[in-house]
């Protein structure tokens, strides 16, 4: 993390506990020092929105020229909305249709425009491919793709093409037997355990 930006993310992550950092078991079993608990932002529209101020900022400076702001539902919804408000654009949302990305609702002047996709965490980027495959199909072409969050620190293009985040964070995930947290005894934490009682 070397751009100031990423300083006031990172700050502005942690200070609406959306992003935990110590000693976390994932859904996958591995380990990792950092976990994202991206319902937290959503839950507290005022951090939001200082974080979407910042991506805004990004998106006029970087990529002016378009009409529509997509994102995919759930969690990216209120983010793009936002961020659209903010921008003087258009808003529109992909979902899953039977597993499948689709535009469910009649968009109707999607077709043919410009968007940018703005999604809350690239992980793999699956679903960002996926919404590029819907946009295409409507004849609407990418300007720019942005999240707040890349968990890969840039190692994931998108048709060969970047994926512009706020804040680039490398998420290692150690197998529990390779861990450097479990060596040194820090006390493991599985994210959201308390709210189900076993
Ligand atoms: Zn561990």
């Amino acid at each position: 993390m070397t751009e100031a930006t990423d300083d006031r993310v990172l700050a502005l992550f942690k200070e609406s506990d959306a992003l935990l950092q110590g000693h976390f078991k994932l859904t996958s079993g591995k380990h990792s020092e950092w976990y994202f608990e991206k319902i937290r932002l959503i839950e507290n529209p005022a951090a939001l929105e200082k974080i979407v101020d910042l991506l805004v900022e990004k998106v006029r400076r970087e990529t002016p020229d378009f009409d529509y702001v997509v994102s995919p539902a759930y969690g990216a919804i209120a983010i793009g909305t936002l961020a659209a408000l903010k921008l003087g654009k258009r808003f529109a949302f992909t979902q899953r249709v039977e597993e499948k990305m689709a535009f469910r609702s009649g968009w109707s002047g999607l077709d043919g425009s410009r968007a940018v996709i703005i999604e809350d965490i690239l992980t793999t980027g699956g679903s960002i491919q996926e919404v590029v495959a819907c946009l295409k199909e409507r004849g609407v072409s990418v300007a720019g793709i942005y999240v707040l969050v890349d968990r890969t620190a840039g190692s994931v293009l998108i048709e060969g093409r970047p994926v512009r985040s706020l804040l680039a964070l490398k998420v290692e995930a150690f197998e529990p037997e390779a861990c450097p947290f479990c060596v040194h005894n820090i006390p493991l934490v599985k994210p959201g355990a308390s709210d189900k009682k076993a």
